[in-house]
């Protein structure tokens, strides 16, 4: 077991790896992004989206993970 697990709980962002859409989704209300994370396109230029970290902005292959692969952090399950 790893012993130097942060104590507090991120979440999984979803974000289009293009600059000008990831600055569109960045100014969205908290409401919108809340929606934004149900997608699976993106709205503005119809590529994938991708999972990230929220702590370390790695990217996750698989927005069913419990804690991040790349920094150990515990995602929030409430906050999908
Ligand atoms: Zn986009
Ligand atoms: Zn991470």
């Amino acid at each position: 077991m790893p012993v130097n697990l942060p104590k507090t709980a991120s979440s999984i962002e979803k974000i289009c790896q293009d600059a000008e859409c990831a600055e569109k989704i960045a100014s969205l209300s908290e409401a919108e992004q809340n929606l934004f994370k149900t997608f699976t396109y993106c709205p503005y230029c119809a590529e994938d989206l991708t999972f990230v970290c929220h702590t370390c902005r790695e990217q996750l292959t698989s927005s069913e993970y419990k804690f991040c692969p790349w920094c150990g952090v515990k995602f929030d399950e409430s906050k999908r």
